[in-house]
């Protein structure tokens, strides 16, 4: 294993905890939240699009309300991020890794980020990439951001065992799986894709460092 250069975090239960993203989805569709995330859990567990959960509870109009969603939940705040995601990019920088963060977002995510105290060397978006995970393009223009370094040599932290650590490992990143959130929680990696797993972010750097050894 080479030794890893750049730590790359997705962005959604990576950093950003989602709980209000879906708060104001079950206040837009009008659908309670008990319901709403119960099938949504079903859908992931299912390895279904998260996304059927909105026709499921009766909802298939549901793209009509994403500006309604977005009006609710206004801008993301630090008040949303995870409490370990600011300790650990600082920690990982101080510890000489190059840090970046990207994930399948909408573009104005990337300022809302930074006014939340994300601080990375590359900070964008899929919208940004003009590609989205799990295609291998995402990885590719990704890797071009951050200057084309050798792919192993970029530690790719995700939540999801299809878009994070299996599309990384084929675009032949170093896939790190974080388990928390719906889909780190029950997502399983069949194919023993990830590098390492991690339950916190705190817990990276010995990861990263047992990688490099
Ligand atoms: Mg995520």
């Amino acid at each position: 294993m080479s030794r890893i250069a750049w730590v790359c975090f997705d962005v959604g239960e990576v950093l950003v905890d989602e709980s209000r993203v879906w708060r104001a989805w079950s206040e837009a569709l009008a659908v309670p939240a008990f319901p709403l995330q119960a099938v949504l859990g079903g859908c992931i567990a299912q390895d279904r699009d998260h996304r059927e959960a909105f026709a499921l509870v009766g909802r298939p109009d549901w793209e009509a309300v994403a500006p309604t969603v977005e009006q609710l939940l206004g801008p993301l705040t630090a008040a949303d991020l995870y409490a370990d995601a600011l300790p650990t990019l600082a920690d990982l920088r101080r510890h000489g890794w190059r840090v970046a963060v990207c994930g399948n977002q909408p573009a104005r995510r990337r300022d809302e980020l930074a006014a939340a105290g994300i601080t990375a060397e590359v900070l964008t978006t899929s919208d940004h990439l003009e590609a989205e995970k799990p295609d291998r393009a995402f990885y590719d223009r990704l890797l071009a951001a951050l200057g084309d370094p050798a792919p192993a040599q970029v530690a790719y932290v995700g939540d999801r065992v299809d878009n994070d650590v299996a599309a990384a490992a084929a675009a032949g990143l170093t896939p790190v799986w974080l388990r928390r959130g719906p889909w780190g929680r029950l997502g399983e990696d069949r194919g023993g894709q990830a590098a390492a797993t991690v339950d916190t972010l705190a817990e990276l750097g010995p990861v990263l460092r047992a990688l490099a050894a």
